[in-house]
C-alpha cells in the first residue's frame, strides 16, 4: 500500500464513512455539454473545462470527500479511436487540473481519485489493441494521473476477467491507494452477474481481481437492487473497507431514483458496513447532498460527532 497521507485513509481505519461524488458525465450531459459514443467524457476536459471544474465544485459543495477525475475514456487506444491520441497528455493533465482547482478552492481535505476503465473504444469489444499496447496504455494512464497529482486511482466498471485485471494491476504499479469498483447487476435467480456481462458471475469476476490486492473494493455502476446483495458477496471475500455507487439511470427515465430514496436506501448499506458512499451515472449535486444527510445520521448513532467534512471546514 503507498503512502496514505492524507485525511481519507485515517477516516477509514477509524470506522468513518467517507462521501464519493455523484456521476460526472451524465452530470456534464445534463448541463449541455456533448459527450461522445467513443470516449464518453474523454474529451470533456478540452471542450468544456470550466464546466467540468464547476461539476467538480459543485460535488465538493454538496459534500463530497472524494472526487474523481473524468478519466473513465482516456487511455491512449481510446483517444486513438476518437482521432485524439497526440492529445492524451494535454487531456489527462487538464482533466487532473479541473479536479484540483475545485479541491483547492474548497478549503477544506478533498481527496482526488483518478478514474481508469478498462472499457474499449465505443464500448467495442473487438477494438482493444493487443494485450501488450492495452497493458503499456494502463499504466501509462496511471502514471499520468499520479504524476499530476491524484490522491489514489478508482478503477472503475470492472466486470470480466481479461481486461479488467491488466487495467487493475496498471494501478498498483504506481504505488498509490487503488480502489476496486466492479460492477454487476441482478441474473436470473438472483445471481449477481456483470452488468454487461451476463455469462460472468460477479465472484468470477472477484476471483481474478482479488488477488491483486485492492485497499477498498466498491460495488458501482450497478442498479440500486444489486448493492446490497453485492456488498455481502463483497464482504464474504474482503476484509478491507467496501464501498457503494450505484447507477440510476439518466436521471430523467422511469427507472430513476429521487435523493430520498437514494438515501433511504444507503442507510442500509451502511448498516451493512460500507465507508465509502456516492453515486454514478444518474446522480447528481442533490442526490450527494441527501447522502451527506444519510451518512450524518449513521455515523451520529455511532457516536461520531460529525462527519469528517463538517469536522474539518
Ligand atoms: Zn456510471
Amino acid at each position: 500500500m503507498g503512502a496514505m497521507n492524507v485525511p481519507w485513509a485515517d477516516s477509514l481505519r477509524g470506522g468513518r464513512t467517507l462521501l464519493l461524488d455523484g456521476g460526472t458525465g451524465t452530470e456534464l450531459r445534463r448541463r449541455g455539454a456533448a459527450l461522445d459514443d467513443t470516449t464518453w467524457t474523454g474529451l470533456v476536459p478540452l471542450a468544456n473545462y470550466d464546466l467540468l471544474r464547476t461539476v467538480h465544485a459543485d460535488y465538493i459543495a454538496a459534500g463530497a470527500d472524494v472526487i474523481t477525475t473524468s478519466t473513465f475514456g482516456t487511455a491512449r487506444f481510446v483517444l486513438e479511436a476518437a482521432g485524439h491520441g497526440a492529445d492524451f497528455a494535454a487531456i489527462n493533465q487538464r482533466a487532473v487540473a479541473a479536479a484540483r482547482e475545485a479541491r483547492d478552492a474548497a478549503g477544506r481535505a478533498v481527496a482526488i481519485a483518478g478514474s481508469i476503465s478498462c472499457l474499449p473504444p465505443r464500448y467495442d469489444l473487438h477494438a482493444y489493441p493487443d494485450e501488450t499496447v492495452e497493458s503499456a496504455a494502463y499504466r501509462e494512464l496511471a502514471d499520468t494521473l499520479a504524476t499530476g497529482g491524484v490522491d489514489l486511482l478508482i478503477v472503475e466498471m470492472l466486470q470480466e476477467t481479461h481486461h479488467a485485471p491488466l487495467a487493475l494491476a496498471a494501478a498498483r504499479t504506481t504505488g498509490l491507494p487503488v480502489w476496486l469498483g466492479v460492477s454487476c447487476r441482478l441474473g436470473a435467480g438472483e445471481t449477481l452477474i456483470g452488468f454487461d456481462f451476463p455469462l460472468v458471475p460477479l465472484e468470477t469476476c472477484l476471483d481474478a481481481l482479488l488477488p491483486l490486492a485492492p485497499d477498498a473494493v466498491a460495488v458501482m455502476h450497478s442498479p440500486v437492487p444489486a448493492i446490497a446483495p453485492a456488498l455481502t458477496a463483497l464482504r464474504r471475500r474482503f476484509r478491507g473497507p467496501l464501498g457503494a455507487y450505484p447507477e440510476i439511470g439518466d436521471g430523467t427515465g422511469a427507472g430513476s431514483v429521487t435523493s430520498a430514496e437514494l438515501s433511504a436506501e444507503a442507510a442500509g448499506w451502511l448498516e451493512a458496513g460500507a465507508q465509502i458512499v456516492g453515486g454514478c451515472c444518474g446522480t447528481t449535486p442533490e442526490h450527494i447532498r441527501s447522502l451527506r444527510s444519510a451518512i450524518g445520521a449513521h455515523e451520529a448513532r455511532r457516536g461520531y460527532a460529525a462527519a469528517p467534512s463538517e469536522s474539518r471546514g
